[in-house]
């Protein structure tokens, strides 16, 4: 037996799939494309009776559009699953149908899974269910997936539909275009082709995966057409179709659906739900985008702040500041002044836990081979304990993404910023993608599937880099702490927040300038739907931060673990393959490392932190750089490593932060030239993964002017920073240069515009 989970994107798909799989579940891809695909077991506690299901990718509908809507329908027609489960959202009814009414045109057992049972009730409200389901011709049944309420009596219900076998029905059969459906219809199932009404429709539909493999049928199909013309509609019959399906929809269907509680209605006053209260203040026309970047400051406040509600500041704890567990390893966990914010406490306490672990290790391995003894605590350690070190503050920041994503917040934020994204040639849907960006590139660049212009679906995955991902973080973090040490500029919350601002500004300007020159192109229209607020839930939560932390984990330790183990190699070995130590004569600047970072040192003058840095280390942040590209992450274990063998001091004694005060002490690096050298890594090409990545998802052709678009940006806002940063006054050279671009597209883009369009024969 195998069974199929059909719905809406956020209709509860994926906690239904846990729930009846549990430990079963397996996560690859479909064939071909990068969807992911879930399959699992489930068990009947009773009967013992086994069966497969495979989560379908979340749909609206089952036309051509994106690969998830073909994925879902060669899997049903192709496959053949034993039943179709379709999982619907309670709240939402009426729009979650639409997809229904399409599944039940094809000849399968359909069973619905009238789900989020628990919130409807908490609403007020309930469902015929008998009513609903003589009205759709498929027993409904209602679950709760997250309280795994009615989940047994589903499958019952689901196994007990496949003993009969079901021909397809529609909803349009009374329409203007039931007779036509009918025909063509009846002329497929002559020539003996499955799902005969299904592929009916989708033909009048125009659907262009179905007029490519029934040609013959075509003129049928015309012919109707030519002496049909709606109103409303004219010839666009997809459009008709949608139209019915929802007119249907909420004649037949939606009758069901009771509101148990009478809502108060004043007179002429629309009934506002708590959602509307709420989306009155959030998604106010001129508080919305204020309260969001305000939400945003405070998320990273509570991240990365080193002065916790600015305590020290103000002083909280007089001048001795506050001191807790002096003398032990764990002095400093919360501060040393105010209170330290609860993401650098488990920060700390985490790098605490590595320290002593590095140590012990340390002085068990005294008097082994010296390059052993590197290879372990300088190499190994040094490079993996980094990248730990900073995934507390990951997981947390995560953690506030998620509960952003599950109260429904996010949706609003597209929304809101829909409304300016449009000035900047996207869409509010761009949104989506941008922001999983922060978590990493790679899911949020397939995540732009779901825009339908090829122009606005590049410009998109080209900015989604500029939006820090997860492995940026432990860079960013570092630099500011160094910021603090070597120049004493507090502030590491702001200052990330400004960075994360920047990668955003950055995004902006890259958009504008791609869509009014290379990329030139109308916005499509918007339309998105806006789930109703409700409180997170904890198992869903932990589910989401599990899935984005996941590729963070597995990176750390394999190919992060593979490149420090590289890096320590080419920066403890000479080109004539000796190790390099105090005995040797060699020290780190003879490495291999440090010659491929002086050869390419000179192309990152302009940007703070080339040829102008002093002593035998001014290649330190070109290797920085270079490392980078294949995994930013591996940027901190380089640093480690590398201020290690330069000062001579344990790895494990060092923080990230101090090791890079070192470096910069060593190098005579300044600040200007650090918050270049962040916003450079921010900026430029990202890892190979999301290189692998963009190359995919973007058109052909597209992929190779990407990569320069990336390093051009980036060394042009980097050289900025430094510049201006270092001397005010270029801020003026700098601008003047903006604005005869800006003057300069413009009579450009008016010219071509003014010529006259190219004849279409
Ligand atoms: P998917 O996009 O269809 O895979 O949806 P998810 O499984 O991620 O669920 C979307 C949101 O609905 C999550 O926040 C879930 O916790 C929540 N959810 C799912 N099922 C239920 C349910 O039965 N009751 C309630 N109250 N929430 C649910």
């Amino acid at each position: 037996m195998r069974f199929a989970l059909a719905g809406n994107p956020n209709s509860g798909k994926t906690t239904l799939f846990n729930s009846l799989t549990g430990s079963t579940a397996h996560v690859g891809n479909w064939p071909g494309v990068t969807v992911e695909k879930r399959s699992g077991t489930y068990k009947n506690k009773k009967t013992g009776e086994r069966v497969d299901i495979v989560d379908l990718p979340g749909i609206y509908s089952l036309s051509p559009y994106t690969p998830e809507e073909v994925i879902s329908r060669d899997f049903i027609i192709d496959e053949k699953p034993d039943c179709v489960i379709n999982i619907i959202d309670a709240t939402n009814l009426e729009r979650n149908l639409y997809l229904t009414t399409q599944l039940l045109e094809m000849d399968v057992p359909l069973v619905i899974a009238i789900n989020m049972w628990d919130l409807l009730q908490k609403n007020g409200d309930d469902i015929d269910l008998k009513k609903l389901s003589a009205a759709i011709g498929a027993p409904c049944v209602a679950i709760s997936a997250l309280k795994e309420n009615g989940l047994d009596e589903l499958m019952e219900v689901a196994l007990k539909a496949t003993s009969s076998s079901r021909k397809g029905t529609t909803v349009l059969k009374d329409t203007s275009l039931g007779s036509l459906i009918n025909r063509v219809s009846d002329a497929l199932q002559e020539q003996e082709v499955g799902n005969p009404l299904f592929h009916a429709v989708k033909l009048v539909e125009n659907d262009q995966l179905e007029t490519q493999n029934h040609k013959d049928l075509l003129p049928l199909v015309a012919d109707f057409k030519a002496t049909f013309n709606d109103e409303t509609f004219g010839e666009d019959f997809e459009a008709l179709i949608a139209d019915a399906r929802y007119k249907y929809i909420s004649k037949n269907f939606s009758t069901a659906l009771k509101h148990l509680k009478e809502k108060k209605k004043e007179e002429g006053k629309p009934h506002l739900t708590l959602s509307d209260k709420i989306d009155r203040v959030l998604t106010n026309k001129w508080a919305g985008i204020p309260i969001f970047i305000v939400i945003l400051l405070v998320i990273f406040h509570l991240t990365f702040s080193e002065d916790f509600l600015f305590l020290n500041a103000a002083n909280c704890f007089g001048p001795e500041g506050l001191v807790t567990f002096a003398g032990t390893p764990f002095e400093g966990l919360f501060a040393n002044g105010g209170i330290q914010s609860p993401g650098m406490i488990l920060a700390n306490f985490v790098n605490s836990i590595t320290g002593l672990i590095s140590g012990a290790v340390a002085s068990w391995m005294e008097g082994v081979e010296p390059w052993a003894y590197g290879l372990v605590v300088d190499g190994i350690l040094a490079g993996m304990f980094a990248v730990i070190g900073f995934l507390p503050q990951i997981l947390l920041l995560f953690l506030f993404f998620s509960i952003m994503e599950d109260s429904g917040y996010m949706a609003r934020v597209a929304f809101i910023l829909d409304r300016i994204f449009r000035r900047f040639g996207v869409t509010g849907r761009a949104f989506m993608p941008m922001i999983m960006g922060f978590g990493c590139s790679v899911p949020a660049m397939i995540a732009t599937r779901t825009l339908v212009d090829d122009r606005e679906r590049t410009a998109t995955i080209r900015v989604i880099p500029f939006f820090a991902c997860g492995a940026k973080m432990p860079v960013i973090a570092a630099v500011t702490g160094a910021l603090a040490i070597q120049f004493g500029i507090g502030y590491a919350d702001l200052i990330t927040a400004g960075v994360y601002l920047l990668g955003m500004a950055v995004a902006i300007i890259s958009l504008l300038v791609m869509r009014s020159t290379t990329l030139r192109g109308k916005t499509a229209p918007f339309i998105m739907e806006l789930p109703a607020y409700h409180l997170p839930q904890f198992k869903s939560l932990m589910v989401h931060l599990w899935d984005k932390t996941k590729h963070f984990i597995k990176k750390a330790f394999t190919i992060i673990l593979a490149s420090t183990i590289l890096i320590w190699f080419l920066q403890s070995f000479t080109w004539s393959w000796v190790y390099i130590s105090e005995d040797s004569g060699f020290q780190t600047q003879d490495s291999i490392l440090a010659s491929i970072g002086m050869f390419v040192s000179p192309l990152f003058t302009p940007l703070g932190f080339g040829a102008q840095l002093v002593g035998s280390y001014g290649w330190v942040f070109a290797v920085g750089i270079l490392v980078g590209l294949i995994a930013k992450e591996n940027l901190m274990g380089a640093f480690a490593v590398i201020a290690a063998a330069v000062t001579g001091i344990a790895s494990d004694d060092l923080s990230d932060a101090e090791a890079i005060a070192e470096l910069v002490q060593m190098t005579g690096a300044t600040w200007p030239a650090l918050i270049s050298f962040i916003a450079f890594n921010v900026l430029t090409i990202p890892c190979f993964a999301a290189c692998a990545t963009a190359k995919g998802e973007l058109p052909k052709g597209k992929f190779h002017n990407t990569v320069i678009f990336w390093l051009v940006v980036s060394y042009i806002a980097s050289t900025i920073i430094y510049v201006v940063f270092s001397w005010w006054w270029t801020l003026f050279i700098v601008l003047a240069i903006a604005l005869i671009f800006i003057v300069a597209v413009h009579y450009f883009n008016k010219w071509r515009d003014s010529r006259p369009a190219p004849k279409v024969s």
